[in-house]
C-alpha cells in the first residue's frame, strides 16, 4: 500500500534531486529516492568524512554535544556535519530542502538513512523498537505557519514507519520564545528550557521506555537537552538523540 502510493505520487510529481534539482529517473524503485546518483556519492562521502569531535566517520559518531549527557541523552546519532555559512555541499542543500519544503520522499530517504544506526544503538542498549518511543522537538508555531509544516515531525513520522514503531509522542513549544538560531549558547539554553513542555497525557507511558528524541539539526544541543529535561519526570529508561546534521565545530559557541 505504502509502496504503490509512493509510485503513484512519483508519476504525478516526478521526484527531483534534493541537492541539485535534476529529475530522478527510476520512478519505480521501491526505496525512497531523494538524491541523484552523483549527489548520492557526495552525500555518502560526507557521511564518511571524519568527525571534528572524535575522528570517526561522522555517521558512526554517537557523541552527544555540550550539556546533553547531563540531561540524560547518552548518544547522539547523526548523518553529516552541517555548515550553515556555506551554500554548497550536498549535506547543506539537503538540510535547506528539508526545512524549506515538505517532501515525503526526502523524509523517507533520511529516515531510511538513520534507521540502521538507531536500530544498532537500541541493540547495544538491550532495547527493542517495541520498547522505544519517538518524540520530536517541535519547531516554533511561527516557523510552522511560515513554511506550512514541521520538518522534525515529518522526519519523526517517517522514522516510525521505517522502524515499525508506535505513533510518535508530541511535545509542546510555547509561542513567544526567541528564535534559537539568533542566540548564543547560554541564551539558547535558557530560551529552550522555557520553550518546551511535555504533554502529561502523551507522556504517561514513558516509564522504562527508550525515548528517541528527533530534531533536524543539532547546533548547541540545547533544544534536545531541554526536551530531555522536560521528559525526565516521566522516567524513561534511556534517551537517544537523533538528527540529520550537527553543526560543524567552527560554528559552535563553545
Ligand atoms: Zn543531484
Ligand atoms: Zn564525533
Amino acid at each position: 500500500m505504502k509502496k504503490s502510493f509512493r509510485m503513484l505520487r512519483r508519476l504525478l510529481f516526478p521526484p527531483k534531486c534534493a541537492a541539485c534539482g535534476v529529475l530522478l529517473d527510476d520512478a519505480f524503485s521501491a526505496a525512497p529516492r531523494a538524491l541523484c546518483a552523483a549527489c548520492l556519492v557526495k552525500w555518502d562521502a560526507q557521511k564518511e568524512a571524519l568527525c571534528h569531535c572524535c575522528g570517526e566517520p561522522v555517521a558512526d559518531c554517537k557523541r552527544p554535544v555540550n550539556a546533553m549527557p547531563r540531561h540524560g541523552i547518552d548518544a547522539l546519532i547523526k548523518l553529516v556535519e552541517y555548515e550553515p555559512q556555506k551554500r554548497g555541499g550536498v549535506g547543506n542543500r539537503v538540510i535547506f530542502k528539508l526545512k524549506d519544503k515538505e517532501s515525503a520522499e526526502l523524509q523517507a530517504f533520511l529516515a531510511a538513512e538513520l534507521a540502521p544506526a538507531i536500530y544498532k544503538q537500541l541493540v547495544e542498549l538491550g532495547q527493542t523498537p517495541e520498547n522505544a518511543v519517538l518524540v520530536w522537538a517541535p519547531r516554533s508555531k511561527k516557523a510552522e505557519r511560515a513554511r506550512g509544516f514541521d520538518q522534525s515531525r515529518g522526519l519523526c513520522m517517517a522514522l516510525s514507519h521505517e522502524l515499525g514503531m508506535q505513533k510518535p509522542v508530541k511535545m509542546i513549544r510555547r509561542t513567544g520564545g526567541r528564535v534559537q538560531k539568533m542566540l548564543g549558547e547560554e541564551q539558547r539554553r535558557q530560551n529552550a528550557f522555557s520553550a518546551f513542555e511535555a504533554v502529561p497525557e502523551h507522556c504517561a507511558d514513558l516509564k522504562g521506555k527508550c525515548v528517541i528524541l528527533v530534531d533536524d539539526v543539532v547546533t548547541t544541543g540545547s533544544t534536545l537537552s531541554a526536551c530531555a529535561a522536560k521528559l525526565r519526570p516521566y522516567k524513561p529508561a534511556t534517551v537517544i538523540g537523533v538528527c540529520v546534521a550537527t553543526d560543524a565545530p567552527q560554528n559552535n559557541q563553545t
